[in-house]
């Protein structure tokens, strides 16, 4: 038991030790702030334009929630991160960024390269893909395809064979090259709006020299695009990818 004199010590020394607090409080700069709940930046994770089921049974609600709210949410807080103290660069778009790969400063170019990338990559993908998608194209992208890959059958069969070939992460990609249009990949997060060859780290990656292409339709070959459903069978998710596409999105890039 406490006697009465302890408890009144006790009182007194916790007092003091509440004094010293707010003496120290004052003194002292205030400890940094919790840190927000989204990250600080220009750059924002768009919202997903459908539900995480929208795209089932071809592409299953947690790959599409850890995808967008996980991946391309890292992207977006890492290029954020990139550019912090950059004024110059933060007014930028991120398309700009990712096409200027080479004005900027050496010491961020390979993250934004990669955050950038990411970014704009995903921001896009989310809009290649919709609800009850796929078919195939009309119009005058549909007779472009014809134009340029003899007919819609063999541009599947080659967009099929290009992200079948990723070798490791990265994108296929139905890409317009000036008035033509071609079925390429990238690796990693590349885009192909980013002409080549650039100074830096990616300095000769690319034929050498490419102006940057448009992208109309891309897959996203990474496995955290399809490894919960699909596993290490990414030829199943490429084949399932074709009745998720929305071709409209593609047609509205395809500006010749
Ligand atoms: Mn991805």
């Amino acid at each position: 038991m406490m006697t009465r004199r302890e408890a009144i010590q006790k009182t007194i020394f916790a007092t003091a030790a509440l004094s010293a607090g707010a003496m120290t409080a004052q003194t002292q700069p205030a400890p940094a702030p919790a840190p927000a709940a989204a990250p600080a930046g220009p750059f924002k994770l768009p919202p997903l334009p459908y539900a995480y089921d929208a795209l089932e049974p071809h592409i299953d609600a947690l790959t599409m929630q850890i995808h967008h709210d996980k991946h391309h949410a890292a992207y977006v807080a890492n290029l954020n991160k990139a550019v912090a103290g950059h004024a110059d660069l933060e007014s930028k778009s991120v398309e700009e960024l990712v096409r200027n790969l080479d004005q900027l400063p050496p010491d961020i170019r390979t993250a934004v390269r990669n955050n950038g990338g990411g970014h704009l990559n995903h921001s896009a993908f989310w809009l290649m893909m919709k609800k009850n998608g796929g078919g195939q194209p009309k119009g005058e992208l549909a007779a472009g395809i014809d134009r340029d890959f003899g007919s819609f059958d063999k541009f599947k069969a080659a967009f099929t064979d290009a992200a079948t070939k990723v070798f490791g992460s990265g994108w296929a990609w139905l890409s317009l090259d000036g008035k033509t249009l071609k079925v390429e990949s990238t690796p990693n997060q590349d885009s192909v709006i980013t002409p080549g060859p650039q100074v830096g780290p990616g300095a000769g990656f690319f034929p050498a020299p490419t102006p940057g292409r448009i992208p109309l339709l891309g897959i996203d070959v990474w496995e955290h695009a399809y490894y919960l459903k699909y596993h290490n069978v990414r030829a199943d998710y490429i084949a399932a990818f074709f009745n998720v596409i929305d071709w409209d999105y593609a047609a509205g890039k395809y500006k010749v």
